[in-house]
């Protein structure tokens, strides 16, 4: 009960977007927290180089920001809404799918370091945090509790021991790496066939958009895509996403742009001929990895969240929207168990594989649909049926993209909600097939047999 209530001592591992948020529950809670990052503090380095410059946000991350009295300033300060796919045929016209017809609600395209520099911020205010950064995670016991981190500044190691460690460390977390060595810990590790490439469009002279900036614009080009993202300053992150060995063809600078001319072409106004050139040929494109593994624990001593947990293919836009779902989730289990920890960590990875399993698999099917279906007859029919029964019956018809993104429905429950859709729809049109059919025969005969 709450009078052997006792303040834990905590250490994250990993002061990315998961780590920082983290930190802040725990704060909240009272606990005394030591936040350790491996690169410099992320407010003192403004390019530090990072995944993706921007990213979405949504309806689970914003739940979390809300719970640490940070989601009105990202949404009504930061945050720029798109309210649906925005599709770019070869032709250069476009059209609209918008997210949620019906609601209207939106996703929300927001600056990476912005956000971990804003969560970093708002630890200041709790005189029980300390952020160390420069210090890599270098060994761990974690069944005693104990690390060690190597400062990168110095060169010197230190010991640290906790009550608790939650590696917030990504999706090459060296906790995680610690927890392979426990029996009974399941891993696999997928690396799919396409990289991703960023390339930037500037503002407009005037200052403002080149493109419409309410949108998540898209160039499906069906085995390859390119997106863009709008940022703050009204420029735009565009992402190609290729397979790797179709980047390596692209080796000088005609083939570049002959390709850009076949696929993108309204892009190349609008990146800039010489920026494009540029920028394309300045990186390497990165890959993309996707991560599951269980337990997340270790007895009562350690635990991971976030992408060193579950890392996930970028296609949904829920790989950090998952992690802070995974810091509210264990907000709610420490509330539940009056911070017995071997309760909160056992309770947490008993119940939160199956979701992020289903959210990995999601996010693998989403990226087909993104690059390919949606430019298809069949999906845009589903998507219309989706649309209109959603709004005839908004509390019983919940379409896949809204549940994900618009609810906080377990992942998993996604997936069960979508194929029993599935079937409905099926029996339905069947039923409407066989009825067509029937109508149609009895249609016949009544006009050529009587
Ligand atoms: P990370 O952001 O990877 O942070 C881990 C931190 O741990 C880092 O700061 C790292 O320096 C530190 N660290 C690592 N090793 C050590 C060590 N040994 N010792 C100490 N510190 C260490 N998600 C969305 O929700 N919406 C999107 O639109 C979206 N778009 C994406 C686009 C791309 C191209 C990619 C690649 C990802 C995208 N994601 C998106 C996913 C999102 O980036 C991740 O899910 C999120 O960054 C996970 O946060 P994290 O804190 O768990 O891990």
């Amino acid at each position: 009960g709450y009078s052997n209530k006792k303040q834990l001592d905590v250490i994250v591992v990993g002061a990315g977007l998961v780590g920082s948020l983290e930190a802040l529950y725990l704060a909240k809670r009272g606990h005394r927290v030591r936040l350790y990052e491996f690169r410099e503090d992320i407010r003192k380095t403004p390019q530090a180089r990072g995944r993706s410059i921007n990213l979405a946000l949504s309806v689970r991350g914003r739940r979390a920001l809300k719970d640490v009295g940070l989601e009105t300033h990202m949404i009504k300060e930061h945050g720029i809404p798109m309210t649906g796919r925005r599709i770019h045929n070869t032709d250069g016209s476009t059209y609209v799918i918008p997210y949620d017809a019906n609601t209207k609600q939106s996703i929300y395209s927001v600056g990476r370091n912005y956000l971990n520099g804003l969560l970093l911020q708002e630890s200041e205010q709790y005189g029980n945090v300390e952020r160390y950064f420069n210090h890599k995670l270098i060994e761990a016991n974690l069944k005693k509790g104990s690390l060690t981190f190597l400062k990168t500044d110095t060169n010197e190691t230190v010991n640290v021991t906790a009550d608790l460690i939650i590696g917030a460390d990504g999706a090459f977390s060296a906790v995680r790496k610690a927890m392979m060595k426990q029996p009974f810990f399941d891993f696999s590790q997928k690396y799919i066939e396409h990289g991703y490439l960023e390339l930037c469009i500037p503002p407009a002279d005037n200052g403002g958009f080149l493109m419409p900036a309410n949108y998540l614009h898209i160039w499906p080009r069906g085995e390859f895509m390119m997106i863009a993202l709008p940022n703050q300053d009204c420029s735009w992150t565009v992402t190609l996403f290729m397979p790797f060995a179709k980047f390596k063809n692209l080796d000088t600078e005609e083939k570049l742009l002959a390709f850009f001319e076949k696929y993108f072409p309204d892009s190349i106004p609008l990146i800039g001929k010489q920026k494009l050139v540029e920028d394309f040929f300045a990186v390497k494109p990165s890959p993309l990895v996707a991560v599951k593994c269980r337990p997340y624990h270790v007895e009562d001593k350690a635990l991971i969240i976030g992408d060193a947990a579950h890392a996930v293919v970028p296609f949904y836009g829920q790989g950090m929207n998952a992690g802070f779902e995974d810091c509210t989730l264990l907000d709610q289990l420490f509330q539940k168990h009056h911070d017995n920890l071997a309760e909160i960590l056992q309770e947490f990875s008993e119940t939160r594989w199956e979701d992020t399993f289903a959210i990995s698999d999601l996010a693998m099917y989403n990226y087909i649909e993104m690059r390919d279906l949606v430019t298809r007859p069949s999906y845009k029919f589903r998507k219309a049926m989706d649309d209109f029964i959603f709004w005839l019956l908004p509390n019983f018809w919940v379409p896949l993209y809204n549940s994900v993104t618009f609810s906080t429905m377990p992942y998993s429950l996604c997936i069960k909600n979508r194929e029993w859709q599935d079937r409905v729809l099926k029996k339905f049109l069947s039923i409407v097939g066989i009825g067509a059919l029937i109508g149609g025969a009895v249609a016949f005969k009544i006009k050529y047999y009587s």
